[in-house]
């Protein structure tokens, strides 16, 4: 496919899932891989809040994009990159420690910036696997909401990769589970609006579950490079 037609396909990709989703649902571009004239395409079509899993990467990509959509951070944040996720990003999904938590917090003092954060929840309880475990959400929710330049606003999950969507279907529920205790628990600081769940293969199993953020990649642009020479043929 020439690039002219595979932009063309991105903005078709793209319309095609914003025209069924449900109104409250946002739809966040996974970028990883991708050129900014994919996720130029994207913006193009209607979508305004691009995710990344790496700060340059993301960097170098709103420097071509800028104001055009909301960057939510959905990678493993190093420390060390804590300065630069501050100044970059609109939100953080992936928040999964105290210690990350309040290093984003004086960097995000120092720029006098309040970033909305999601606590991310090691839904498949996989010992190797980024995010906390369901129980533990409370406890970091209690400490995160004494942090003044933060705002947790949510969870996000990954879940455990599967072919077959409704076998994410048990981790979507436990994640939202946690998010509904939280909201009970009405912790001051906390405001529960986002439940970030749900990929190009699992989404509409996410939204059924309670999801109001989705993160898509492959669906909007086509299998990833490095996934080119596992899935030969489906890169359209
Ligand atoms: C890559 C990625 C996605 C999108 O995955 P696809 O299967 O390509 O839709 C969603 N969330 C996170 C955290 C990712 O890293």
């Amino acid at each position: 496919m020439n690039e002219e037609s595979h932009l063309e396909a991105v903005r078709r990709a793209v319309r095609d899932i914003l025209s069924e989703l449900p109104p409250h649902v946002t739809l966040v571009a996974a970028a990883k891989m991708r050129t900014a004239e994919e996720l130029l395409a994207a913006c193009e079509a209607g979508i305004h809040a691009i995710g990344h899993n790496y700060v340059q990467d993301a960097e170098a990509m709103r420097a071509v994009l800028g104001g055009r959509a909301r960057w939510h951070f959905i990678g493993h944040l190093q420390k060390n990159k804590s300065k630069k996720a501050a100044q970059l990003f609109d939100m953080i999904e992936t928040l999964d420690s105290f210690e990350l938590a309040s290093r984003l917090d004086k960097e995000c003092a120092l720029i006098g910036k309040v970033l909305p954060i999601l606590i991310e929840i090691n839904s498949g309880c996989e010992s190797a696997k980024a995010g906390v475990m369901p129980e533990d959400a409370e406890p970091l929710a209690l400490r995160l909401a004494t942090l003044e330049h933060l705002r947790l606003q949510g969870l996000m999950t990954m879940g455990p990769f599967t072919e077959n969507p409704e076998e994410a279907r048990p981790f979507f529920r436990v994640t939202k589970d946690a998010f509904d205790r939280l909201a009970c628990a009405a912790i001051p600081n906390v405001e529960m609006r986002f439940l970030s769940m749900g990929m190009s293969n699992t989404y509409k199993v996410a939204i059924e579950e309670g999801a109001n953020i989705v993160r898509i990649g492959t669906k909007l642009f086509g299998a990833r490079p490095s996934q080119n020479k596992l899935n030969i043929g489906n890169a359209g």
